[in-house]
């Protein structure tokens, strides 16, 4: 008999499978067949749109995820789709998304898988840029029923509360492999993996867990000892860096924007944004954006009205852009520390994929210019 910490393992997917058909959540369009029902283990589902809907959800939650694969799926039906579309049309149907290099990695693979058969191990997946070892699992067990186990937050948290592990998962990420192993029905890893996660989705929440519905109440440590959400164990976490960036909307004579493509390595990556940078110790806004635009792109802007201020925080850090309007004085703008730059009109920006925090001041700018607002306040000149 295979045991987890003296607990049959067999009994334990009996309970959880039993759960799952009828609680499971239902309607992942990926998940089924095409006439919609769940496949039987024998049969395979295309491993196409399973491998993109994996790949968007990596740190972002089902229901965000569904109208982005929507989307998707119209625009790039087949991975020879995205193989042969502009990198831009990938980016743009990526867009608000976060995590930005996902599209361009996404767009790379597509090169090297378009026209040939699906890889089918693990090491053949996480050969391939942006993929490790659960999601390659998850798509293997979801369109093979390979038995593949996974190991995202949900179930990490769920097994961290199985066995009231008294260390974070972070630290023994090895350990809790092991029992994701251990655990995965053989028989039937793809519904497994999928009830697991389902269960910690749905039932084992970070929050209010429900053990009152758990199928695994009866074994589960965490719920024993009577305060599951003292599981999992987390790390002191490191606090957050917080920077104020300073960003000029720059107008010229023909009312066009100006636009900058940020170069393909590091944090947004290929994203098209409004320049601007860094406010250093010390200096206004109004210096710091005049200064960024010099340095950048080598011209020179009047500085007007603030247009907007956006917080946004990224996972490793929380930014604050201040954001001015500019009239274009002179320099014909070069892109110094960006791939290439270009004077569009405003209402061509929506063609360029933009990172969230610069949908939110193009949706400022055209408000303005709606508004009939289009001259550019004088309050610092460059
Ligand atoms: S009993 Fe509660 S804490 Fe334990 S696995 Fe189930 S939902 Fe999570």
């Amino acid at each position: 008999m295979r045991t987890l910490n003296g607990v049959d393992v067999a009994g334990l997917s009996a309970a959880l499978l039993a759960w799952w058909e009828s609680h499971g959540r239902g309607g992942i369009p990926w998940k089924l067949l095409p006439d919609g029902v769940r496949p039987a283990p024998d049969q395979e589902l295309d491993a196409y749109p399973i491998w993109i809907a994996e790949v968007m959800l990596q740190q972002t939650q089902l229901a965000v995820v569904l109208p982005y694969w929507q989307r998707w799926m119209a625009a790039f039906p087949t991975v020879e789709a995205l193989a042969a579309a502009p990198l831009d049309q990938v980016r743009l149907q990526w867009q608000g998304l976060g995590y930005y290099s996902r599209a361009r990695r996404l767009h790379e693979s597509a090169q090297v898988l378009a026209g040939r058969p699906w890889p089918t191990t693990l090491e053949q997946w996480m050969s391939l840029p942006g993929i490790g070892r659960t999601t390659a699992g998850s798509i293997l067990s979801s369109a093979f029923n390979t038995a593949e186990p996974i190991l995202d937050g949900n179930v990490k948290r769920v097994l961290a509360r199985l066995q009231a592990h008294p260390r974070s998962p972070a630290r023994d990420q090895k350990l809790f492999w092991q029992w994701s192993e251990r655990l995965l029905d053989a028989r039937r890893p793809r519904d497994f993996n999928q009830a697991l996660m389902d269960l910690g989705a749905t039932v084992c929440t970070p929050r209010h867990p429900t053990c009152a519905d758990c199928p695994w109440r009866c074994n589960c440590a965490a719920y024993a000892a009577g305060d599951p959400c003292c599981w999992p164990v987390t790390d002191a976490s490191k606090p957050v860096p917080f920077q104020v960036i300073g960003v000029g909307v720059v107008l010229n004579a023909e009312g066009e924007v100006l636009i900058d493509q940020r170069l393909e390595e590091g944090l947004l990556g290929g994203m098209w944004e409004f320049p601007g940078g860094k406010q250093e110790p010390g200096e206004t806004i109004q210096t710091c954006i005049a200064r960024e635009l010099e340095e950048e792109l080598g011209i020179a802007v009047t500085l007007g009205d603030e247009l907007i201020t956006v917080d946004h925080a990224y996972s490793h850090k929380k930014l604050r852009f201040v954001v001015h309007l500019c009239t274009w004085v002179s320099g014909d703008p070069q892109p110094l520390a960006s791939q290439q730059v270009r004077w569009v009109p405003p209402a061509s920006l929506k063609e360029y994929p933009f990172p969230a925090a610069n949908a939110r001041i193009i949706e400022a700018l055209l408000g303005r210019l709606a508004g009939g607002n289009q001259a550019v306040g004088n309050r610092d000149a460059a």
